[in-house]
């Protein structure tokens, strides 16, 4: 997921961008195509890029444990800067661009917003129900509460 940004006029440039999920390195539970929609600005000494990306992935529902699709989209800003005078340190959302580079590439940080746009909790949002088996299991009884219970009897007996 590159784009060439040699010669790149200044102003507000738009691009849409696609790659299978496997070869972005995503898990098997991820299918198709991660599709990104990105823009980016140019000024004199950097490059602002908004990023759109999403891609169809398929879970496990933590509550009912069905299958169900879910399409999971994450929204991210990054500064890609040519500007080696200023001393700011690179992260996740800043990058120096060595003066010789003319290819801007998001595969790395596409797939890390994707991952940490997975919810914690998956539900399959079919407002499914605990399955019954759990709820009619036998409440799980704490092994000291029942120790106490059986020193009373012997005391009764
Ligand atoms: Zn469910």
């Amino acid at each position: 997921m590159k784009i060439n940004i040699s010669g790149l006029s200044e102003g507000v440039h738009r691009y849409v961008l696609a790659k299978s999920a496997g070869e972005l390195g995503l898990d098997s539970n991820f299918t198709g195509d991660i599709t990104a929609n990105i823009t980016l600005e140019k000024s004199i000494h950097q490059f602002l890029a908004i990023v759109n990306a999403s891609v169809k992935g398929v879970f496990i529902c933590d509550r009912c444990a069905d299958e169900f699709i879910d399409i999971i989209t994450t929204t991210y800003t990054a500064v890609y800067s040519c500007d080696h005078t200023e001393e700011t340190e690179e992260d996740d959302d800043y990058h120096l661009l060595r003066n010789d580079e003319n290819m801007i590439d998001f595969s790395s940080s596409i797939k890390e917003y994707i991952l940490l746009s997975v919810p914690v909790k998956l539900l399959c949002g079919n407002n499914c129900e605990i399955p019954a088996q759990i709820l009619t299991a036998e409440p799980l009884v704490d092994a000291r509460w029942e120790k106490l219970k059986n020193l009373g009897k012997t005391e009764k007996n």
